[in-house]
């Protein structure tokens, strides 16, 4: 017997004394407590209803409750829930892995799953690694790996050692290992001294120096493509993906390209590396993967990879690593779903009109005192405030610019999440043209009410 539903007061009494959240300061922690949703709307324990603005942060794609995802997990547990992945296999996965790899770039031949984007980006890492050991001519002293200023690539430490966000980053410093940084091709926020309209030079040149002095021991650069997402939405130069291709392959380096993202239709075409015909050597996926639904990832690799790690069991060429979840039928089932509704709904044709109204309503925005740069990449809108537009000064972060932007935008019936004194407006690929208004209807007003 179930117990009698729990009061609303209950819940957030208990929300607060037993859940820990993540990237949340616990001790001025407002509960707020969804107990259903359907599409692009969120329904809170009270009944208020809120346009979900960033896509459950980031990873639902159909809308929320999408009646064909719902089958098809229905349909998958009545067959079996968990099958692991070590030495064992399942149809929903096979089939999966062999979808991926048709709507891949060309190359990426084999899927290793996983449950999550840090873990998508860890099996990359150590696979670069080890890739270095059993290739056919190994270099195993190339060891090290690149990544860009202000990276973000998921929690756990080696993903962490990549990243690069200074206050989620600095405190585990002592725990990590050594990365190249390079400067954040940032096109609002060049590197110092160097000009808005010299930003893609500057960065491919310091890469080829790097890459010249550097190369013999450098595993792999590990990059976010078009858009650094944690870092703040940054949107890096047209070609820079290219460029970072093509000096990479120049000098034998892998790319790793982490699309947790930006991967599965968010930029407009279903993978952000298509923008620059782009061909990594690893390619991560997580977070829209399933629709937004459920835990899983996968690590996209060339057959030059894989084939390095194929011999006999006592070559010890094995890939040593697993997690439980990775690969299951579940998750599977709706990712198969997930993409199954892309083709069926058309969603990237029926895209391109709602990433023009966005950036219709980003040029408004752009007006505004205090928005120092309204910025676009597909259905991916971020608006930064500033104190001084002319100098482009950022408000201190503590003084929570963003957050009460966003507190005045609840209020609005939208529900966004900010990055610092970044807006972010990333509603799922299903969300309609008049649900594309409200939300940025209610940035701007609440832009307008809160101007300090
Ligand atoms: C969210 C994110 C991750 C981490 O994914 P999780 O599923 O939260 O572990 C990694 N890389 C990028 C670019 C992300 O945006």
């Amino acid at each position: 017997m179930s117990e009698s539903p729990v009061g609303k007061e209950q819940l957030r009494t208990w929300d607060r004394r037993y859940v820990w959240h993540p990237f949340t300061q616990m001790a001025e922690y407002e509960p707020m407590i969804i107990e259903r949703a359907a599409g692009c709307t969120l329904v809170d324990v009270d009944g208020r209803e809120f346009l979900d603005g960033v896509s459950s942060l980031w990873c639902n794609v159909h809308g929320h409750r999408h009646p064909k995802l719902d089958a098809a997990i229905r349909r998958q547990l009545d067959k079996v829930a968990h099958v692991t992945s070590l030495g064992q296999s399942n149809p929903t996965t096979i089939t999966l892995a062999r979808r991926l790899v048709e709507i891949a770039p060309k190359g990426l031949e084999h899927v290793f799953f996983s449950d999550d984007g840090a873990t998508s980006v860890e099996v990359a890492l150590k696979m670069a690694f080890q890739y270095w050991h059993q290739c056919k001519q190994p270099k195993p002293e190339k060891t090290a790996y690149v990544a860009l200023g202000d990276a973000y690539h998921g929690d756990t430490l080696g993903s962490v050692s990549v990243g690069g966000v200074e206050r989620f980053h600095a405190m585990f410093r002592p725990l990590l290992f050594d990365v190249l940084r390079l400067a954040t091709p940032n096109s609002y926020r060049p590197p110092a001294g160097v000009p808005v309209n010299g930003v893609l030079e500057h960065c491919l040149g310091e890469l080829e120096e790097l890459l010249r002095q550097r190369h013999e021991q450098i595993a792999a650069l590990v990059m976010e493509p078009l858009v650094q997402g944690a870092a703040g939405m940054v949107m890096h130069p047209r070609g820079y993906l290219r460029g970072v291709r093509h000096l990479t392959r120049r000098y034998g380096v892998l790319l790793i390209a982490d699309e947790v993202a930006v991967g599965m239709g968010r930029t407009g075409k279903m993978f952000a590396c298509e923008h620059e015909q782009v061909v990594p050597d690893l390619l991560c996926l997580a977070k829209g993967l399933t629709g937004g639904y459920l835990p899983l990832a996968a690590t996209l690799a060339t057959d030059e990879i894989y084939g390095a790690f194929l011999g006999e069991y006592a070559e010890g060429r094995t890939f040593f690593h697993g997690h439980t979840y990775g690969g299951n039928p579940l998750g599977a089932a709706v990712a198969l779903a997930t993409l199954d509704v892309f083709l069926e709904e058309q969603t990237l044709s029926r895209l391109q009109p709602k990433i023009a109204r966005l950036g219709e309503h980003l040029a408004r925005l752009a007006e505004l005192p205090e928005v120092g740069d309204a910025r676009q990449c597909g259905l991916i809108g971020a608006v930064e405030l500033v104190r001084d537009k002319a100098t482009k000064e950022p408000f201190p972060w503590e003084k929570k610019r963003g957050i009460r932007v966003c507190e005045h935008v609840l209020g609005r019936g939208v529900w966004i999440r900010p990055l610092g004194n970044v807006l972010v407006i990333m509603p799922p690929l299903a969300v309609s043209l008049g649900e594309l208004d409200r939300i940025c209807e209610a940035v701007e007003a609440a832009i307008l009410a809160t101007l300090s």
